[in-house]
């Protein structure tokens, strides 16, 4: 199977009709039946990566931005890890968004993220992001308390206006070169329960377990209905949000490494251009250096 065709049911193209429940977390598309060819599109696409973000970083016109949002054990980390294993560090920044500190609350929600944004040339990576002050903020409504905002400000419309306000800073940031792709690794409730049961057994995997966990687990339905409402209206053309199947890690991985290759193969991306003068003048210096005139 092709990459591009890979990602296309999972790309949220229509976001208007979007339903959270008509994507299964379980799908593989069929691909379960052929691991061995999972497993080298993977290792393709790993590589083809590396590659276009060398051009990427010579090129220092475009930078990609990735976003990762995902209930706990999501496999938000290990996606990140795995995808990027090929790239070169130097060009790469991964930035994991925590809960706020007194200077981040005492400013705009979106001040954090614009401080975190990947320069001309690089890939920056959320693992989480500006989404959760529409998500983890929405549900847990004392997180809203906590930003000390005018009340006559933080009455029913706030979301609404966050996801405009979101739309608006995507597309100014996609308006000055930043490719923007979004990922929800989507997994079932049951799949959490059986991580988290995963992660109480096993003492190198204990340290991840957090209380706030269970309590944002009890507020599942609430968690769904805002993913659904935050994609419906932050899907967009130019920063468009894939709803990524994360039962199965690997399928999540297969198809978060397409997409990005996706949005980076869209670039017309080129080492840059060596005048004639100065190919003239590396030639000479050869010349030299092989001569031992140096
Ligand atoms: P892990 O998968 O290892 O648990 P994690 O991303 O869940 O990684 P944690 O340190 O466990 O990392 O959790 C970070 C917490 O910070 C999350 O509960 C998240 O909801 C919260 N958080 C992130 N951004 C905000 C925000 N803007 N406002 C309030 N809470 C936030
Ligand atoms: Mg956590």
């Amino acid at each position: 199977m092709k990459s591009a065709k890979l990602i296309e049911p999972f790309r949220i193209d229509k976001p208007q009709r979007f339903r959270l429940a008509d994507h299964d977390p379980a799908d593989t598309r069929g691909l379960d039946i052929d691991k061995q060819e999972a497993k080298s599109m993977l290792a393709q696409d790993i590589e083809r990566l590396a590659k276009l973000q060398e051009m990427l970083y010579a090129h220092h016109r475009w930078a990609v931005l990735a976003i990762f949002q995902a209930m706990d054990a999501g496999g938000k980390d290990s996606a990140i890890e795995h995808v990027m294993t090929g790239v070169n560090p130097q060009g790469c920044e991964v930035h994991a968004f925590k809960a706020p500190s007194a200077e981040e609350l005492d400013h705009d929600f979106l001040w954090r993220a614009a401080t975190r944004l990947p320069r001309r040339g690089h890939i920056g990576i959320f693992n989480r992001s500006h989404y959760e002050e529409v998500l983890v903020v929405r549900v847990r409504h004392e997180l809203l308390v906590r930003e000390e905002l005018p009340p006559e400000l933080t009455r029913n419309r706030i979301w609404k206006q966050r996801f405009e306000d979101i739309v608006a800073f995507e597309r100014h940031l996609a308006r000055n070169g930043t490719i923007i792709v979004k990922f929800h690794l989507r997994i079932s409730k049951e799949e959490q329960k059986r991580r988290f049961l995963q992660r109480l057994e096993d003492p190198a995997k204990r340290w991840k377990f957090s209380m706030d966990d269970v309590a944002d687990r009890k507020l599942w339905d609430r968690y769904m209905d805002a993913y659904e409402d935050m994609i419906r209206h932050t899907s967009t053309p130019e920063a468009p949000w894939y709803v990524v199947p994360a039962d199965n890690k690997w399928f999540a991985r297969l198809v978060v490494a397409a997409a990005l290759v996706d949005a980076l193969d869209r670039l017309d991306l080129r080492f840059p251009k060596v005048s004639r003068a100065q190919l003239e003048e590396m030639q000479r210096i050869r010349k030299a250096l092989e001569a031992g005139r140096d």
